[in-house]
């Protein structure tokens, strides 16, 4: 028998039909591009589905991130993880400036605000942390040491679609923060992004980086590129955003009975929920710890692989570790992020998922680790 491929993720789509209905306006008006009715309505509807008052959507979540680094005008080192998508150190990079990588937390993968200051120098301007796989960074720690040395906090939130924390949006945090609406994220609008913030001084910066420096027809106000969101994506994320509370409760009922059949079991860690936080069950990493499973993270990788699931290893190599960053960055100065990553694995899922599949998956992992001998 042939097994159904299994994926880490998988595309929300709403019925063909209910796309198909959300773009036939695109052919009544042939407005394809450049702030159309489908993008203004969505930048609304996102706004306030996160809870937050300012927001600028994007083409995708990295020129976002890119735009509102450039922004805020920064120099010099930027104080960021490794443990990320490269998409994050590559934004700080191609703004001109030094990434300085913080190691980060056993228990959340986010980064340890207690290394934070020893990395700080006399050229730091900025703090990028991630929430990564969605979980919350230690919030109140970054905001008091960014006020005691006058830093910028500009968070990675690409993982952190609809995450509260202390029942606030995660995105009302920091000086501004950045989501992603890819295809593979909890949210998607095909392609697409969207930067938080709070000053209205950013907000016209970002729009000018974004729109060629366009303020109307015949004045250019600032150097600016092009990173619109198009109609046809806005409209897949107006179609997904009604959808959301739903694929996010199924996430939750999925990563419920992983942990059902994962907890516990000798050798495998999994995250624990953080207090204060509503999550949006974005990933399912697991860390296999070869002392204790019998196997390494790459052996459940390969076996899972046989079994024609395609587990990913999010985030191995670390960013510092990538071949275009090699010998620049030293990533023993991040022993947990080190190890961590070469122990975890992000397990299938997505809201689509079966219980069956989840069993599959188990199953498999389970073999791997000979637990059902043991
Ligand atoms: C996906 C992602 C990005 C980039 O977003 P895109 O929309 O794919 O451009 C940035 N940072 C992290 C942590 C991500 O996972």
């Amino acid at each position: 028998m042939q097994n159904k491929k299994l994926y880490t993720t998988r595309p929300s789509m709403p019925s063909y039909e209910e796309y198909a209905e959300q773009i036939r306006r695109i052919w009544d008006t042939a407005w394809l591009t450049n702030m159309g009715e489908q993008h203004n309505e969505l930048e609304k509807a996102v706004a306030e589905y996160l809870g937050v008052e300012k927001m600028s959507m994007f083409v995708n979540g990295h020129m976002a991130l890119e735009m509102v680094l450039q922004a805020f005008r920064l120099e010099g080192e930027v104080i960021t993880t490794p443990f990320t998508f490269i998409s994050t150190t590559h934004a700080i990079v191609r703004n001109g400036l030094t990434p300085v990588f913080c190691d980060i937390r056993e228990e959340d993968f986010t980064i340890d605000a207690s290394k934070i200051e020893e990395l700080i120098t006399e050229r730091t301007t900025a703090i990028v942390p991630v929430h990564v796989y969605g979980n919350v960074c230690d919030i109140e720690a970054i905001e008091r040491i960014a006020d005691k040395y006058g830093l910028k906090v500009i968070y990675d939130a690409a993982h952190a679609f609809g995450v509260k924390y202390g029942g606030k949006g995660v995105g009302g945090f920091g000086d501004a923060a950045m989501f992603s609406f890819h295809a593979t994220k909890v949210f998607n609008s095909i392609e697409g992004g969207a930067v938080v913030y709070h000053d209205d001084e950013v907000g016209k910066t970002l729009y000018n980086l974004k729109n060629f420096g366009i303020q109307s027809e015949e004045v250019i106000e600032g150097v600016g590129a092009n990173a619109k969101m198009n109609e046809f994506q806005a409209a897949m994320g107006l179609c997904n955003l009604r959808h959301i509370d739903e694929n996010i409760a199924k996430r939750r009922k999925l990563s419920e009975y992983y942990y059902e059949l994962l907890e516990g079991c000798q050798g495998i860690r999994l995250q624990k929920p953080q207090p204060e936080v509503e999550s949006n069950y974005a990933y399912m990493p697991a860390l296999f710890e070869k002392s204790e499973f019998g196997v390494s993270r790459d052996v459940v990788y390969e076996q899972l692989r046989e079994a024609d699931i395609f587990a990913r290893k999010y985030f191995y190599p670390l960013t510092s570790e990538a071949q275009c960053y090699r010998g620049i960055y030293d990533s023993s100065n991040t022993p947990v992020a080190k190890k961590i990553s070469a122990d975890v694995l992000a397990l299938p899922l997505f809201a689509d998922m079966t219980k069956e599949d989840i069993e599959r998956v188990c199953s498999v992992i389970r073999s791997a680790g000979g637990l059902d001998a043991k």
